[in-house]
């Protein structure tokens, strides 16, 4: 039987109805087979970097537990993206969603598809802060403790979304 493993997602959009999109993203994991969401962060508001002008991100991060592979989660995710209405124009350029595979438990990749544990992990706060709210206490290899970067990483331009439109 495949090893069940803890996996974490990051979420992203800043077109159309962003907390919309990454509620319907969440529902779309939670109906995957295989796969269980076991948390998920509150929805975060950020600056995009990137090209600009851009709209404001939405963010969280879920925490899965699943069977699935890697490789496997990652075309999943690409295949939500794709339903969602994503293209692909321009690097860091605005976006209905994104879903990046931050980390498995017990994983390192360094494929021409996927590097795990993500690259960018230490350095986004958009990232830390909604995954330290699920997975404070949570050792990255290679990267450090989640609660620990999130505390330590500059925070401007991030705020909760309102509660109100948090899924
Ligand atoms: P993005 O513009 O962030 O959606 O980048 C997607 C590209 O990054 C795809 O070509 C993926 O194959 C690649 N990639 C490599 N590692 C990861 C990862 N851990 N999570 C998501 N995408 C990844």
């Amino acid at each position: 039987m495949a090893a069940v493993r803890r996996a974490w997602i990051g979420l992203g959009a800043n077109l159309g109805d962003p907390p919309a999109q990454i509620a319907a993203a969440l529902a779309a994991l939670a109906a995957e087979p295989r796969l269980t969401v076991i948390a998920r962060s509150r929805f975060w508001r950020s600056t995009a970097i990137g090209p600009q002008p851009q709209p404001d991100y939405c963010n969280a991060v879920a925490a899965l537990e699943t069977t699935i592979t890697p490789e496997v989660l990652l075309a999943r995710l690409q295949d939500f993206e794709d339903a969602a209405g994503r293209t692909r124009e321009q690097r860091w350029g605005a976006r209905v969603l994104d879903l990046d595979l931050l980390h498995v438990e017990g994983v390192r990749r360094r494929t021409t598809r996927l590097t795990l544990p993500h690259p960018q992990i230490a350095r986004r706060a958009f990232v830390l802060v909604p995954w330290s709210e699920i997975a404070p206490r949570l050792v990255v290899p290679g990267v450090g403790e989640i609660g620990r970067l999130a505390e330590a990483c500059d925070r401007s331009g991030l705020e909760p979304w309102p509660p109100s439109a948090d899924g």
